[in-house]
């Protein structure tokens, strides 16, 4: 499947076509091998002391909220809760604000990135992603599909994640400036064929069209990591498309023995990483645990997720912000 097949329209399913299968294991299981050996070799990575229970925590105040679909004043409201929380913890918080139609109205839609930078004076940079809308309705809902979607693991996990990781990064050496960003108008459909993506489209076009005095060697974006049960994959595109950030950080898990992160290849997403791979060509990997029995449903609440699966992810995430793989090529 081509990059650009693979952000077409998917009438028959959702927007995260799952395919199952092992196709790149027998090779990929080779080169996490050796990238675990070489990250050991070099490295010296002190452990964010995360803390699970407060990370929790900001899960639930976020779902609190209720409904944050773009444009709602629950959106306003997160937008200015989480603005606030990386300026106090000493971050430079800027917002990427822009219209879109609303797919029911046509009416615009005032949409904003967040853009949360540590070390903002760093010319080279990673970025840390995920979406911090909510779908407007839990249309998988089989008794409810017009009921109330709070999103605790789609949608607040990932913004909850960036809020316990920012009480830490001051005291962490990333081998590069870090990004978290958060992206608005991930999901605002009503049906399986609306338009995904808005906010990291956006930001993907602006990084190429204005490119800032920075770049980005890689990106990762995660959504859906606070499941109970987590296990994360790894997702067909991300192997193809930025092979050198998802086989670093499966190689980082494995170094850390989170065995949450399976290194095989089990399904096909399309996620905010595209826009980032196919239009602003950061290579960029989805840490995804798309095994959730709860999605798109009233179900999707902060009791089917665990502050423990948030700091797995965390563990992983700054081991690799330590331990950053050269860049294969130039832009
Ligand atoms: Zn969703």
């Amino acid at each position: 499947m081509s990059a650009a097949d693979s952000t077409g329209p998917a009438p028959a399913a959702p927007r995260r076509s799952l395919v199952r299968g092992a196709l790149f294991a027998g090779g990929l299981s080779v080169s996490l091998i050796v990238g675990a050996n070489s990250l050991r070799s070099e490295t010296k990575s002190p452990e964010m002391p995360f803390d699970a229970e407060r990370a929790y925590g900001y899960l639930v105040k976020i779902c609190r909220i209720g409904s944050r679909m773009s444009g709602s004043t629950g959106m306003s409201e997160q937008l200015k809760l989480v603005s606030e929380h990386f300026q106090k913890l000493g971050a430079e918080v800027k917002f990427q604000s822009f219209d879109a139609p609303h797919p029911l109205t046509g009416d615009p839609v005032r949409m904003h990135n967040i853009l949360v930078a540590w070390q903002p004076q760093a010319k080279e940079r990673v970025l840390i992603a995920c979406h911090y809308d909510t779908r407007p309705f839990p249309d998988m809902d089989r008794t409810n599909p017009r009921g109330p979607f709070v999103g605790a693991n789609d949608g607040a996990s990932g913004v909850a994640l960036f809020m316990e990781m920012g009480n830490h990064m001051a005291k962490i050496k990333p081998t590069l400036g870090v990004d978290f960003i958060l992206f608005d108008g991930e999901e605002l459909v009503y049906d399986r064929t609306g338009k995904y993506f808005l906010g990291s489209e956006h930001f993907a076009k602006q990084y190429r069209d204005h490119p800032p005095a920075h770049t980005y060697r890689y990106g990762i974006v995660v959504d859906m990591i606070g499941d109970k049960n987590l296990r994360i994959a790894q997702e067909k595109n991300s192997v193809k498309l930025a092979p050198e950030p998802t086989k670093s950080l499966w190689a980082a898990a494995k170094a850390l023995d989170v065995k949450e992160f399976v290194p095989k290849v089990e399904y096909e997403v399309q996620d905010d990483h595209l826009p980032l791979n196919d239009v602003a060509k950061i290579p960029t990997c989805d840490v995804i645990d798309f095994d959730y029995p709860y999605w798109h449903t009233t179900q999707d609440v902060p009791q089917n997720c665990d502050g423990k699966s948030l700091a797995k992810v965390a563990r992983v995430l700054t081991y690799w912000i330590q331990n950053v793989p050269e860049s294969k090529r130039r832009r």
